[in-house]
């Protein structure tokens, strides 16, 4: 049965990030892979979950199923979380939201309730996107087309050329993805000024809004980092929104993410709802229970909930923090390029607009671990490896 088959070649990524494990090399450093790190490397468990975690041990009382959408006083927090509480979207009734197994989970019901039931649309994501995006909604059905974003002229936003292709190439009923915050891979987000540009695009042009939002919080702020998604989730009439708690609560491998629905009335919003729990009962069934809880634990208690959002600020004032002394330290360091735009990105990445000899280069010569692409994960920086890595840096860049 399985003798035609051919192996697959993995994710390059995962490769790299074992050739570092490998690498023997006591100054070796790993910018590839994207989890938050403190400056030790590792990848701490936030002091809140850990609470939660011991609060959950002591209380909870049963392990039977527990539904397709998840807990469903989960609904609600992810509501609260994404829109702001007291949003008014939220008492219209227009707003449906479940519990998914990662903001990867809720791009998968997403992409199967798209492929379903929106004949014909296709998915536009930015050139480039999170590598994911791709597969997902191809092993959905969807076809996918994208727009230009990244500029590596400027290592900045090409705003117009987005919207010239745009323009020209979508059809009315297409759905646009767009990445709420902490744009992966290349840190540069759209602006306040282009959202509304955007938003005003879909009405006029007819078109279903995904905002992934998987980093709320590692930019500016919990609030400032989906300003533009809360604009847009204002004035359209449709729209869905895959969130992910991977990173901003620190819990990756619990699986824990949501998926909501906006839609032009009440009942609209719910009948959508009862559809994406059919793609969830095709799908997987039902999510995992721990994480959802933690988060539930930690949003429905003030406490937990105040100290949580200082954990999230130093997890996202360490990461803008390293921004501004790589920027300092390479220009220090002498090298030809300016690379001052690493601080106005945001989020774990940055596109450091290094060339594929150079990431080889550093990787071969200085066991610096740097995506083919030169995306850098800046949580991997710290103030051990930081001095090493610039010089390095400036060497290769000349
Ligand atoms: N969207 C983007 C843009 C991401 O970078 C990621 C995670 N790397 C996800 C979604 C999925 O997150 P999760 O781990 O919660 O599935």
């Amino acid at each position: 049965m399985f003798k035609h088959l051919k192996a697959v070649s993995g994710d390059p990524l995962l490769a790299l990030i074992m050739a570092h494990k490998q690498d023997t090399n006591p100054k070796k450093i790993d910018l590839g892979v994207g989890v938050y790190k403190d400056d030790n490397g590792h990848t701490p468990i936030l002091n809140t979950v850990k609470k939660a975690e011991a609060i959950l041990l002591e209380q909870e009382d049963s392990k039977s199923y527990l539904g397709i959408y998840g807990a469903t006083e989960f609904e609600a927090i992810i509501k609260d979380l994404i829109l702001g509480e007291g949003n008014p979207l939220i008492h219209s009734g227009r707003i449906r939201s479940t519990q998914t197994p990662g903001g990867t989970g809720a791009l998968k019901v997403a992409a199967d309730f798209i492929s379903a039931n929106l004949k014909g649309a296709r998915l536009w994501v930015s050139d480039p996107t999170w590598g994911n995006h791709k597969s997902i909604f191809d092993s959905a059905g969807v076809e996918v087309k994208d727009y230009p974003y990244y500029d590596p002229a400027t290592n900045g936003l090409r705003f117009d050329d987005m919207m010239a292709t745009l323009e020209a190439e979508v059809q009315e009923g297409d759905v646009l993805l767009l990445h709420a915050c902490c744009h992966n891979p290349t840190g540069i987000d759209l602006q306040a000024d282009h959202w509304k540009v955007l938003t005003d695009f879909v009405n006029n042009r007819n078109l279903l809004p995904l905002v992934d939002a998987a980093y709320q919080g590692f930019g500016d702020g919990l609030d400032e980092d989906l300003a533009g998604l809360r604009y847009m989730a204002a004035n359209v009439q449709d729209m869905l929104i895959a969130n992910s708690f991977s990173k901003n609560f620190g819990i990756y491998r619990e699986r824990c993410g949501g998926l909501s629905v906006i839609a032009a009335s009440a009942p609209e919003a719910d009948a959508a709802f009862s559809i994406i729990g059919q793609a969830i009962r095709a799908n997987y069934s039902m999510p995992p229970a721990h994480g959802a809880a933690v988060v539930y634990t930690i949003m429905s208690s003030p406490e937990l909930k105040a100290e949580w959002e200082q954990e999230v600020a130093a997890m996202r004032d360490r990461i803008n923090g390293l921004r501004e002394k790589l920027v300092a330290k390479l220009a220090a360091s002498g090298v030809s390029k300016d690379f001052s735009f690493i601080k106005d990105q945001r989020g774990m990445f940055s596109y450091s607009g290094l060339t594929l000899e150079q990431v080889r280069q550093l990787r071969s010569e200085y066991a610096i671990y740097i995506a083919d692409t030169g995306r850098m994960s800046v949580a991997g920086v710290s103030d051990n490896n930081i001095d090493y890595l610039c010089e390095s840096i400036a060497k290769v860049v000349g």
